[in-house]
This record gives C-alpha cells, structure tokens and sequence, in this order.
C-alpha cells in the first residue's frame, strides 16, 4: 500500500475556555487516487471550576441584558452549532483496540464508546427531541492496529479503518480525532485516540469525585460529533452544548446531545 504524506496543521493547543480554531481540510491523494481530506480535533481538558452546563453571566451582561440569570441550564434553549464540511453518511463501522486501556475503565470503555456512537447515530439528547436520525455507528469488533493518530496530533494516514484506541497526547488534549472524506464530503474513516497518560477516566462518576478524572462517555460523544461533521462552539456562550471546545473533570451533564448539538446533526446530514 502507498503510503502518503499527510501535512496536517497541527491543533493549537490552547488554555482552557478559550475556542480552538480548527484548521481548513487538507487534500491528500488516496490510493484510488479520488481526492481524500482529512481534519484533526480535539477536545481540551479544562479545570475544575469549569462547570459545563451553566452560563455564568457577568454582573455588566446582567445589566446590559436587563437582568439575565447567572446559572441557567441553555441545554435546551441555546441552538448554537458550528458545522465542518463532511458528515456521515449511512453506517459507520468502528473498531476497538483495547491496547493501553487504563485499568480503571478497561473492562467498561468499550460500552462507554459505543453509547457514545448510538448518542450521535441517533441524536438522544437531553430535550426530549425526536431520536429519528438514521445513521449507524456499527461497531465492527477488535483492532489489532493503532489509531492512526500521533502524539503530536499528526494525522499519519488512512488504512480505511476507523480505530478508536488508547495513547499520549500533548498537555490539556484529552481526546483527539482524525476525520477521512471524500470531495462528496462523506466520511470514509475515523481516527480516535484517547490520552492514557496524563488524564485519569471513569465510566461511572465515583462518589467524591475531584481531581483531573473526566467522563469518557462525554468525551466520547464529543468526539463523535466532530465525526459527524460537527466543530466547536463557544466556551463560554454555549457552556451547555457536547461541542465546546474544552470539558470539566468530574461532569456527566453532556453524555446526551443539548438543542445546539442535536440542531447541527441535524443540519450536517442535510449539508450535501
Ligand atoms: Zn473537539
């Protein structure tokens, strides 16, 4: 198989709350010589005081807005999204190395993966919005190969499999995914790769839970949703939505899409 040399634009690794820009598609030639692209995300870490699912408005936003509640949940009222150029067509089949999986969630990342995928398939969300969306994240068993992913969020090629599985990324990246399409903009395959060095997982939030341990369910449905064709939302403005750029440890409240997520799935399958 030839291999190809893919110059991806790196993410910039940025603080916590601050909006990740994502970088334009890069065109790179497949084997059949159809015009592949292929675009790298991430989702950041962000800190514990972060408190997704809440806008905390500003004394002078309360003024200027005659009074605008600090703590409100918009999961259902904000119908904020941010769509890249692909989306999924029909079923995606996902494989699953298991290699590096921390001990923690060993024996229940694979569960924790799959409802993410059936979250987005289907587009559950936390407003009682119709799950009728028709696409299927199948998925298609072990991998024995790597994510082709690398820890310096390189996207290092397309062998036609879409491999989730466990590694290094940079400071603050806790998850990472590399999207293949096509020119239709279909999605032809799709790369994640989820740090197991420097942050700590758990499927079932502990009692007492602090410290940098983060949901894996969340993380993985954000992570699908860039699958899917869609880009982050703003930090703060739409705290409440699965596509800001950065999450909190220690938070289950976006496992499920909000109005802003389930509105951009929506608009994605429609795009082409
Ligand atoms: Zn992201």
């Amino acid at each position: 198989m030839r291999r190809h040399s893919i110059a991806l634009l790196a993410a910039t690794v940025l603080a916590a709350g601050t909006v990740v820009t994502c970088p334009p598609p890069i065109p790179i030639r497949s084997a059949d010589d159809d015009q592949v692209f292929v675009v790298g995300e991430a989702i950041m870490a962000g800190d514990a005081d972060d408190e997704p699912g809440r806008v905390e408005a500003s004394p002078a936003d309360a003024q200027n807005a005659g009074g605008v509640k600090a703590d409100v949940d918009t999961s259902c009222s904000d119908q904020s999204y941010a769509l890249k150029t692909w989306k999924v067509a029909g079923t995606l089949t996902w494989l699953y190395n298991a290699d590096g999986a921390p001990p923690a969630v060993a024996n229940t990342a694979l569960q924790a993966i799959t409802n993410a995928g059936n979250t987005v398939a289907k587009g559950a969300n936390r407003c009682g919005l119709p799950t009728t969306f028709t696409t299927v994240y199948k998925y298609g068993g072990a991998a024995t190969v790597k994510p082709q992913v690398a820890s310096d969020l390189t996207c290092t090629g397309n062998d036609g499999k879409s491999v989730t599985g466990w590694g290094s990324l940079p400071p603050k990246v806790l998850a990472y995914t590399c999207t293949f399409f096509n020119s239709k903009g279909a999605v032809i395959a799709s790369d994640l790769l989820i740090d197991n060095v420097a942050y700590t997982w758990f499927t079932t939030m502990p009692a007492g839970c602090a410290g940098q341990l983060y949901d894996l369910e969340t993380t993985m449905t954000h992570e699908r949703l860039h699958t899917a064709g869609l880009a982050h939302v703003d930090q703060t403005r739409n705290a409440a939505q699965t596509m800001t750029p950065a999450s909190a440890p220690c938070d289950t409240s976006r496992r499920l899409l909000g109005a802003g997520d389930y509105a951009g799935l929506k608009a994605a399958g429609t795009v082409r």
